[in-house]
């Protein structure tokens, strides 16, 4: 019987290695950790240790180690299965037997099997609309017209849906094929008592192929060429696509990220694709539909500046305030969220047309700080002369300030906002949390832990690149071994934190992608679980070998471990200190090597200058630029 991995791990997250080991073994606390007697090799003074943060057990005499389940195994000569069902039985969990009835795998695969079968279906559409690209002058014409080269309309897949109300009939043999209709790609009419009718929704339109983060085909945005209705016509929401998920051209420019250090996210492909074309390959757009809260998390997985570009008009103020809303919840002070306005008149396009690159960019520096932004929302109509309006201000404020979530940035706009409504920052924070129940402090050593076990909901793991970023191994073997002993860590950490870590080359890059990927599936988890999950990963080896040595406690004259004297919060806090000290390291190296790769491009290459602009202007942020360098700049 297989047993779900991810019911093994929720099941290792609930239960305490320190009360199934209690069991057998008696234990006393020593600093963080419980010491006593190994069961597994004969002694007269304990070597034996239980660390109720790693959820690991650890003998500094024999060597034996494991989590709650290896220790059944070990101690009581059950089976891996016999422990898990154990375990389970005594915190009240129910082993499910092999996750589904054979109906609901069936189903799954089906789902999976659809899914994979619409992108086939769609990628294909998308090559006929490639092909029918090069033989209509028009079409042609019309990309040319906006600036467009071949190699950005390559880039982005862009094609032509020829007139016709059934083009699509000579690329798919069957036209009846209910998969057409499901792909949103024919549109199937029937009146009553009429025939039916079946006809292809995207004719005589400029095609833009829309591409999910794993690069397939999930949709299409069709503009019309000159006049017409409607101007922009999106593929239907679909098994495969949902425009309130989806940003247009992430998939492209998942790569320009990392190098501008910021998204770009207009108003629409047109926008995106030009942007491209004039040396903004960091474009992104919403697909006619305001940002909601799952297009910024995405965008967060990417990278942590992200700039909102709108047109300058109320529309665009419209927009820009529903992106302010989805923003909120995810401005942590390691990340960074602007709003751009343009001059009414123009969008990103005709305004670097106009203007240059160089102004464009300059804006993108300028654009306003989600924080005054917030404000400025907030006091809008109000007048501050008068106490109604200053409380109209504050209360307008409120529900905002409160979906930011805890940090130096919250705390200063409270400073903000009391001080136009003319309160003591106290006043206000008693005004709007009142009797708010002080955080309860987390019980020693306690990890925190689920109420019931529930899936997760899927969700499309970030794809990193393989990794072949080198560094000292001790370095990185080090990062990872603060990592998995205090995963909860890793939300701490910015993308360009994560990306360094995850694209170091294997074994250590790998094993860092699988982390986030836990991280994502299952949140936090102690060592004790990790360990389990990490079975027959192509990094389990590193796992071990880097975690053999988490356990060694300082040892006393006879050769025995002294207590752990740090409470499990100071050992946090030293732990966070420690791998930000690794990580500025790695940082500052990986940021050398780019700053030299820029300008050796820099003759051929004319974005390389900006490029080593922007991550000159980052060294220097992180107060790590050499004086010689600062002067030469200057
Ligand atoms: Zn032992």
């Amino acid at each position: 019987m297989a047993i779900p991995q991810s019911f093994i791990q929720e099941l290792l997250a609930r239960v305490d290695v320190v009360e199934v080991v209690g069991r057998y073994v008696q234990l006393k606390k020593g600093g963080a950790n419980f010491m006593g007697l190994c069961p597994f090799h004969g002694e007269k003074s304990p070597s034996f240790s239980v660390s109720p943060a790693k959820q690991f057990f650890h003998c500094f005499g024999c060597g034996k180690n494991g989590n709650a389940i290896g220790f059944l195994m070990e101690h009581a000569g059950m089976t891996f299965v016999e422990a898990v069902k154990d375990l389970a039985q005594n915190i009240g969990m129910q082993v499910p037997e092999d996750d589904a009835s054979p109906q609901d795998r069936a189903r799954a695969a089906e789902q999976r099997q659809k899914q994979a079968t619409l992108t086939d279906v769609l990628e294909k559409a998308g090559e006929s609309f490639r092909k029918h690209l090069r033989n209509s002058p028009k079409a042609i014409e019309y990309f040319k017209g906006r600036g467009l080269s071949g190699e950005i309309a390559k880039h982005f897949g862009l094609g032509y849906a020829p007139e016709g109300w059934r083009s699509l009939a000579s690329v798919f043999p069957d036209y009846q094929d209910p998969l057409l209709a499901e792909s949103g790609l024919v549109i199937v009419n029937q009146e009553d008592g009429e025939e039916e009718k079946r006809y292809d929704r995207f004719r005589d339109r400029v095609m833009f192929p829309i591409r999910n983060v794993k690069g397939e085909c999930i949709g299409f945005g069709g503009r019309v060429l000159f006049e017409g209705t409607p101007k922009y016509l999106n593929s239907p929401e679909t098994p495969v696509f949902s425009k309130g998920r989806e940003l247009y051209g992430l998939f492209e420019a998942r790569n320009a990220l990392r190098d501008a250090g910021y998204v770009l996210v207009t108003e629409g492909y047109m926008d995106v694709v030009a942007l491209a074309q004039l040396g903004f390959p960091n474009a992104v757009a919403t697909l006619g539909t305001a940002c909601t809260t799952d297009h910024v998390q995405k965008l967060f997985r990417f990278t942590d500046n992200v700039v909102f570009s709108f047109d300058g008009d109320s529309a665009g103020r419209r927009a820009a305030r529903k992106a302010l809303d989805g923003a909120l919840a995810y401005a942590t002070d390691v990340r960074s969220v602007k709003f751009l306005f343009l001059p009414q008149e123009h969008d990103p396009d005709s305004y670097i047309r106009e203007f240059g690159k160089e102004a464009f960019a300059h804006c993108v520096t300028e654009a306003m700080p989600l924080s005054r932004f917030l404000i400025e929302v907030a006091r809008e109509g109000c007048d501050l002369h008068t106490a109604e309006g200053r409380a109209h201000m504050a209360s307008n404020a409120k529900p905002m300030w409160m979906a930011l979530p805890d940090g130096a940035l919250k705390r200063q706009l409270l400073s903000e906002i009391a001080e136009l409504a003319d309160l003591g920052n106290h006043e206000l924070q008693d005004l709007w949390m009142p009797a708010a129940p002080a955080a309860a402090p987390a019980r020693s050593g306690e990890f925190k832990k689920s109420s019931k076990f529930k899936p997760r909901e899927p969700y499309a793991p970030k794809t990193y690149k393989r990794g072949t970023r080198l560094i000292p191994q001790g370095r990185a073997d080090h990062a990872a071994r603060v990592l998995l002993s205090h995963m909860d860590l890793w939300e701490d950490l910015s993308t360009e934190d994560h990306n360094l870590l995850c694209e170091l080359a294997p074994p250590h890059g790998p094993l860092f992608v699988w982390l986030d990927h836990q991280h994502h599936e299952h949140g936090n988890q102690a060592w004790g679980a990790l360990r389990e999950g990490l079975r027959e990963h192509e990094s389990e080896d590193l796992a071990l070998r880097v975690m053999a040595t988490a356990f060694t406690p300082l040892m006393d004259d006879e050769g025995k471990p002294m207590p752990e004297s740090l409470t499990p919060e100071q050992q946090r806090k030293e732990a966070g200190l420690e791998l930000r000290g690794i990580l500025n390291k790695i940082l500052f190296e990986s940021l050398d090597a780019q700053m030299k790769e820029a300008i050796a491009e820099a003759a051929a290459d004319p974005t390389a200058m900006l490029r080593y602009k922007a991550l000159f202007e980052r060294r220097k942020q992180l107060g790590l630029i050499p004086q010689k360098l600062v002067e030469s700049q200057d």
